[in-house]
């Protein structure tokens, strides 16, 4: 069966508009009117087009084909000769319109128009490279601007600002041909008199973005880069044996300039300490502005850059993966790459620093006021980690055994009950028993994507549906019997899940070397103004918001002396790394 329908929807628009917008195919409502977008996402794309002032002839909206795919699932057309006829029609009508910029709608649509894609290959990569003004494969003069497929925002309405940003940006764009992208100085490594002189305008600078790079997992720190203004970026390597920079970093640091950082409270600023520099007068943060101002949008530097600045998507050098802004880097990463990366954070950190700050000065004076307080809070919060928390290493141990022993006896009751060693943290293992037919042969619980699976939610419901069965029963009968162990199989597996739990979060792990447990806690971390809370720097540590807060009672089963070999074995297994974490 052909995987593409014969309906032909034509594009539509005006051939001289500068702005072309591009989809991936017609859905059924396009196939119906013999029109693109008009179906739903069409119509949110075309409402947001109008919102922005301007009208359907000023723009032209083309597919990458013009026939619909069954089931609209693209990925099923992609290779097929009727994509590629389709991809020749599309690039025969951008070599006639060569409009200003073309909006690719879609994974897809950016794929054909500029070869990009994410990590996950062709038809991925849309989050990351959305927003960037990139260059047309067959027309490297032509800009094009991504963003997300409409069909998705009509499905995740959270993501419409963006979308809607996005799509300002296409419009605006089309104004003009030129791609406008900043021109900036990196100066690496600068030596002796060179040195000298930029760590002298640097400590001169009103403003002053600051941005480092570390080895992931760890207080190391690989360079520095400070930025007096959006086109100059100056990068020192961080080595404690290097003198000259050592004292350049903390004279700059300790300077009057006032410092922009991107989260500095709660990771530069902390890490520079723990290196033994102080930072004087950090003056605003970009993630904390946008945490006030924009509290609904995401507040990583790359989204920013993506907002504010014309800096294409960047963060695919070194490692290709910078998964945060807490970003790190592997000690094997290139380093002039490294340090070009970091020249561009502290660029990019400026220029959206000064588009912040210029919105923050058309809003009402309260937004100010809040963003002074976060910044005092970032101090609070970085007192709070650095001090860190005492703890009783006798009673955590004195825990860890009741803990043990706990799980020792409910898993020998588990295994006895399913006949075999039951893991009840495996994906696989545990949705066997409570399904098969030939096991407990429960219904099958799915989670919202259709998955089967036997997480809390699905154990939960599934001792709901046993006790209204044993209701219907007779107590005490053989069948309720049997069916008294499958409840109880599904209540061990939901206690020995939470045992293991705390073992793994809380008691099994790394204390800093001062035998004191640390945590950094993110003021910026939730859109409600609650603090987050995650591992110290290093990894050691845990998230010491989260502590359960039900007390253990210590019991160790000592008097219980049939238990006793049933824990010892456990025990055993566990200092041979077996079962337990
Ligand atoms: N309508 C279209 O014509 N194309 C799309 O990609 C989505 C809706």
């Amino acid at each position: 069966m052909s995987s593409i329908g014969k309906v032909k929807v034509p594009y539509e628009g005006n051939e001289s508009a500068r702005i072309l917008f591009v989809g991936e195919s017609p859905g059924g409502t396009e196939e119906d009117e013999g029109r693109p977008f008009v179906g739903v996402s069409g119509q949110l794309l075309r409402s947001v087009i109008h919102r922005h002032g301007f009208s359907d002839d000023q723009v032209f909206f083309a597919n990458l084909i013009q026939l619909r795919p069954v089931g609209d699932r693209f990925q099923s057309i992609v290779g097929t000769n009727e994509l590629d006829e389709g991809l020749d029609s599309l690039y025969s009508l951008i070599d006639r319109m060569k409009p200003n910029v073309i909006g690719a709608l879609g994974n897809w649509p950016m794929y054909y128009l500029t070869g990009t894609h994410g990590k996950g290959g062709p038809g991925s990569g849309i989050g990351r490279w959305r927003g960037s003004i990139l260059r047309n494969s067959n027309h490297p003069g032509i800009k094009v601007v991504s963003t997300y497929h409409p069909a998705y925002i009509a499905r995740n309405r959270s993501d419409y600002p963006i979308f809607d940003t996005d799509i300002k940006r296409i419009l605006a764009e089309g104004n003009f041909p030129e791609f406008n992208y900043k021109e900036r100085r990196f100066i690496i490594d600068p030596q002796e008199g060179e040195l000298l002189e930029w760590v002298n305008k640097l400590c001169k600078a009103d403003w002053l973005a600051i941005d480092i790079e570390s080895v992931k997992g760890s207080t190391h720190i690989l360079c520095i880069a400070f930025s007096p203004s959006p086109d100059i970026s100056v990068c020192l390597p961080y080595r404690e044996t290097n003198f000259e920079n050592q004292a350049a970093i903390s004279a700059i640091l300790a300077s009057q300039s006032k410092k922009i950082f991107h989260n500095g409270g709660a990771f530069d600023i902390p890490m520079l300490q723990l290196n033994g520099h102080e930072v004087k007068n950090y003056a605003f943060d970009t993630m904390a502005a946008q945490h006030v101002m924009w509290i609904e949008l995401p507040k990583s530097l790359d989204f920013l850059t993506s907002i504010y600045t014309r800096e294409p998507y960047y963060k695919t050098t070194g490692r290709a993966e910078i998964p945060s802004d807490n970003k790190s880097w592997s000690r094997k990463t290139n380093r002039t790459e490294l340090y070009k990366y970091c020249c561009k954070d502290t660029a990019c950190t400026f220029e959206v620093f000064e588009e912040l700050r210029s919105e923050l000065s058309q809003m009402p004076s309260s937004y100010g006021r809040i963003l002074s307080f976060e910044m005092r809070s970032y101090r609070v919060a970085a007192g709070i980690s650095a001090t860190g928390m005492p703890v009783d290493k006798i009673r955590r141990a004195r825990i860890k055994k009741t803990l043990m022993a706990r799980w020792a006896v409910m898993q020998y009751i588990l295994n006895g009950s399913c006949g075999y060693k039951l893991n009840v943290n495996s994906p696989k293992a545990v949705p066997q028993v409570l399904y098969d037919k030939d096991k407990m042969n429960l219904p099958r619980r799915k989670n919202r994507f259709g998955k089967v699976t036997a997480d809390e939610d699905a154990i939960v419901a599934s001792i709901a549906w046993v006790r209204k069965k044993m209701e219907k029963m007779q107590p005490g009968s053989p069948a309720y019997k049997y069916w008294i162990i499958r409840r109880n199989v599904l209540k061990l597996i939901l206690v020995i899940r939470g045992i293991r739990k705390i073992l793994s979060s809380y008691i099994n792990i790394k204390l800093s070397e001062d035998d004191r447990l640390r945590s950094v806690y993110k003021i910026t971390g939730t859109a409600t103004g609650r603090w987050a809370n995650s591992k110290w720097f290093d990894g050691s540590g845990c998230n010491a918001q989260t502590f359960p807060r039900d007390p253990v009672e210590i019991k160790n089963y000592d008097d219980v002396p049939e238990l006793q070999p049933i824990i010892d074995k456990f025990m055993k297994e566990d200092s041979e790394g077996e079962d337990a974490e």
